[in-house]
Order: structure tokens, then C-alpha cells, then sequence
């Protein structure tokens, strides 16, 4: 039992603390992997259909062969049986091409506490600046080797611009295309209120189809909110009557500040929140965190 845990995809534990990967694995040297980070709370990793479903398209996108999911779940099933580091447990699901003289790919599962960092962004909200990503909106389909919307192991980019953001004093990034259309976070999905309306940009503009945001449009239209799937531009988040930055492990952090411009805090995050499939009993909790 421990605060950290590993889990190989071939079966069994490993030593987190021991060196995993020969030194020549792509994932390492070229970034050429994927991955999926879950939030597994009270030992129930959550959306997990979900995030096997997009590990399985990122590596469909990456021309790896089909994972296998059956065994995916049991790797993750090792990994959170072995954890005793609390209510909550970050689960990455890591999956690589191998090494590159061939042979077979490397996947495993680390699981590891919340930071605190993420703690303080749910209970806070953060501040963001718009960035632009240099992307034509309807690149995506036309140059698919960008691989816009995989969800792979090459995140420099993404971290390079959190910390251009927080040398601008913010804590996140909504990245921008040419036209200045809304994309989404350095590690999240865009979504806004506009009244009774939710709103959050298309997957085709090239951006990762977000677990956290499918799940709260699916409950949000039984709770009476509409939900829209369009285009937003930077003045509709300045102008929405609120704006979050969904993801697994951060849930529906709420931006409030963007470019320096305080947003309104019409005060539905926690509504927001409860919306999510969080484990019933003590889920209040979590969600309030
Ligand atoms: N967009 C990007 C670029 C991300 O990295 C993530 C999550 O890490 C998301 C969106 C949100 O996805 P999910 O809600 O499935 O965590």
C-alpha cells in the first residue's frame, strides 16, 4: 500500500520508485505515445469507459495497433486495488511505441495524489490569458499528421505555455486558432454559461473531445440547461455569465480572470460540479474541494 503506485499493462505491480523504460523507448525520445489521466475517487476510477474509448482513438490516430482494453482495466484495477493514499488518486494510463530497434509497445499505470496545486485551482479558480495555438481552424482534418485532438505524450507545447501564462501572471491558457477562435485549456475543455445555455467550442477545430465536459452536457440537459456545441470567440467568454475550464482531475474550475478582465461569478460552479457522476455518498465533498 503507498502514495504512489505503478502497474504494468503486462500484469502486475512495479517499484515506482525503480527506473521503467530502456532508455531508447519513443516515448522518451520522440514523445510518440498517449496517455489518459483519470481521477479515481473511492476506488472508482471515473469516466473510464470514456477515457479507454479516447485512448483507443489517440491510438488509432497514432497507427498503433488496437489496445487491448480488457487488459487496460485490469492494469488500472492493480494499480487503484494497491493505492492507500486517500479519497482521490490521479490515475495516468501511459501508453508508448517501445523501443525503437521494434518489438512491442510499453503501457502502465501510475497512480499518485492530487497535487495541491489542483486543490487550490478548484477551490480558487484561476486566471488565464488567451494564447494563440497558430492554427487555422479547419486544419485539422486537412493535416491530420498534426494529430490535433490525440491525446498524445507530446505536451511540451502545452507546458511551455503555462509558463508563458504564469510570466503573465495567470495560472491557465486558453489557446486561440488564427481567427481568433476559442480551442481549449493547456490541459482542458472551454465551457461557458450564457444564461441557461452551456456552451464549449467543436472537436473539429482540432481540439481533445473532453471527458469531463461529455459528462456534465449529458447531465446538464436533464437539470434544465441547454447545451450548444459552437464556435466562441474571446468575446463571448468576456461577455458569458461564466467560464470554466473542465478536465478530469481539476473537474469545472472556474476561470475569474481572463486577459486581466475579472469575469462575473454568478456563483454556479458548485451547481456546475454537482452535475458530475462523483460518487454519490461523499461526492459533495470531493466536488467542493
Ligand atoms: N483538452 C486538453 C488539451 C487536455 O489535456 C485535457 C485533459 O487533460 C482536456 C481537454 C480535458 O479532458 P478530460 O475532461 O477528459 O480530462
Amino acid at each position: 500500500m503507498s502514495e504512489r503506485v505503478l502497474a504494468l499493462l503486462n500484469g502486475g505491480l512495479a517499484d515506482p520508485d525503480a527506473p521503467l523504460l530502456p532508455a531508447d523507448d519513443l516515448g522518451v525520445l520522440r514523445g510518440d505515445g498517449v496517455f489518459e489521466t483519470v481521477l479515481v475517487v473511492d476506488g472508482v476510477a471515473l469516466e473510464l469507459t470514456a477515457h479507454l474509448a479516447r485512448l483507443a482513438r489517440s491510438a488509432a490516430m497514432l497507427e498503433f495497433d488496437v489496445p487491448d482494453l480488457r487488459a487496460w482495466q485490469g492494469c488500472a484495477q492493480t494499480a487503484i486495488d494497491a493505492w492507500d493514499g486517500g479519497r482521490e488518486m490521479v490515475l495516468k494510463l501511459i501508453l508508448t511505441r517501445g523501443s525503437q530497434f521494434g518489438g512491442a509497445v510499453t503501457g502502465y499505470a501510475m497512480g499518485t495524489p492530487v497535487s495541491p496545486t489542483v486543490l487550490a485551482q478548484r477551490r480558487d479558480g484561476v486566471a488565464a490569458v488567451t494564447l494563440t495555438r497558430g492554427t487555422v481552424p479547419d486544419v485539422a482534418g486537412r493535416a491530420p499528421w498534426l494529430l490535433l485532438g490525440a491525446k498524445t505524450l507530446s505536451y511540451a507545447v502545452n507546458m511551455a505555455a503555462l509558463r508563458h501564462a504564469a510570466q503573465l501572471g495567470a495560472q491557465d491558457v486558453v489557446f486561440t486558432a488564427t481567427d481568433g477562435s476559442v480551442l481549449e485549456g493547456a490541459t482542458s475543455t472551454v465551457v461557458i454559461a450564457q444564461g441557461s445555455t452551456l456552451r464549449t467550442p467543436p472537436t473539429d477545430l482540432g481540439i481533445l473531445p473532453g471527458t469531463t465536459q461529455a459528462a456534465l452536457f449529458r447531465a446538464a440537459g436533464p437539470a434544465g440547461w441547454h447545451t450548444r456545441v459552437e464556435p466562441l470567440q474571446v468575446a463571448d467568454l468576456l461577455a458569458a455569465d461564466g467560464v470554466w475550464l473542465c478536465s478530469s482531475v481539476r473537474l469545472i474550475t472556474r476561470v475569474h480572470t481572463l486577459n486581466g478582465h475579472p469575469l462575473p461569478d454568478t456563483g454556479r460552479t458548485a451547481a456546475l460540479r454537482g452535475l458530475l457522476p462523483l460518487p454519490a455518498a461523499r461526492g459533495d465533498r470531493v466536488a467542493r474541494q
